[in-house]
């Protein structure tokens, strides 16, 4: 542990990622990923940093045009000016870093640009998984100076739900031909979606996608309540970078939307509340096994299958110890 930490310097890491160094960023992101050692150095440094970015999560089945609307949204984002972090997370794919980012995202034209600090990660390795590691991502990202963050996840499913709860405004994208509000409205992405985008607009059904999310929006839902924030629907065709400043427009609406509305704080201290919970339980999860010695744990499974005891009293006795 003493070598690993003397190989990191996270304080000049720090310092160079806030000056805008993308080998710093990247340097900082493996070491969040990886559970490495200096995590919670790192996580200390950052933490007067961060809570200027704002966190858009992009969420919708693979092929409906995510990471090509990625990519315009990084165009559109760049010509106002703004710095930009994406992070494209597959909680299904083993691999992470720099190599997949060819396929999962096209980036091709934001690769020489320095306002631009490009990542994507997926589930190998760390502790708690993708939930534990974007977090400190997002926050080494944002530590960056970066004003918005894209977060681009693959798929509809729980994972992703998940994962767009780290955001402060999630869009959901939709195209014609995928089934995929009903598949959106049984997953209940639906209801946190901030913004819907109908993307392929170019393609018949795009109006029929819209008319859907119409209906399902008549149904009510969260976004029914009075001043609650009704999400728009925008149709775009991103291979052309159309309706893409729309998009932008409408992220930033939802921007000022939070601010006024007290949602921004309100969203970021129940993430963060998340984050401590989640790391707390994997300390106790961790204690139980190791410092504990699996043998208490074993010795009270065996006084539980004896009925010398039940499972609460031995739950309560060791919880007690730790
Ligand atoms: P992802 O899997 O959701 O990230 O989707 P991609 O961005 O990889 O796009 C899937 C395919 O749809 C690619 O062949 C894109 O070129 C194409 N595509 C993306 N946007 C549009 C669009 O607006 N119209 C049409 N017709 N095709 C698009």
């Amino acid at each position: 542990m003493a070598t690993a930490r003397r190989d990191v310097d996270v304080a000049d890491l720090v310092s160079r990622a806030r000056d805008g160094s993308a080998r710093a960023v990247a340097r900082l992101i493996s070491l969040v990923e990886n559970d490495s050692p200096a995590l919670r150095e790192v996580a200390a440094a950052l933490a007067p940093h961060g809570g200027n970015a704002q966190i858009v999560g992009l969420t919708g089945s693979p092929g409906v045009g995510k990471s090509t609307s990625t990519s315009a949204y990084v165009t559109a984002l760049r010509s106002a000016g703004k710095r930009v972090g994406v992070l494209a997370v597959d909680p299904s794919s083993p691999f992470s870093g720099g190599a997949l980012l060819g396929d999962r995202v096209r980036m091709q034209d934001h690769a020489t640009d320095d306002g631009v600090f490009i990542r994507s990660m997926a589930s190998r390795g760390q502790l708690g998984g993708l939930s534990a590691a974007v977090p400190q991502a997002l926050r080494v990202l944002d530590a960056a100076g970066c004003d918005v963050v894209l977060v681009e996840t693959v798929g509809v499913g729980q994972a992703e739900v998940e994962i767009a709860s780290l955001a402060d405004t999630t869009l959901l994208v939709l195209a014609p031909g995928f089934g995929d509000g009903i598949q959106a409205a049984k997953a209940g992405i639906i209801e946190i979606a901030d913004i819907f985008v109908v993307n392929k607009a170019d393609r018949d059904g795009a109006d029929q996608v819209v008319r859907d999310l119409r209906y399902m929006q008549s149904l009510g839902g969260r976004h029914s309540a009075a001043g609650a924030w009704r999400p728009p629907i925008v149709k775009t065709v991103a291979a052309r970078a159309e309706g893409v400043d729309d998009v932008v427009a409408a992220v930033e609406k939802h921007r000022g939307w939070l601010a006024e509305h007290g949602e921004q704080e309100r969203r970021r201290t129940a993430r963060a509340a998340a984050e401590i919970e989640a790391i707390a339980l994997g300390t106790v999860r961790r204690r139980l096994g190791n410092v504990h010695g699996s043998s208490d744990l074993d010795a009270a499974a065996a006084q539980v299958v004896s009925g010398e005891t039940d499972p609460y009293t031995a739950a309560e006795h060791l919880v007690a110890a730790l």
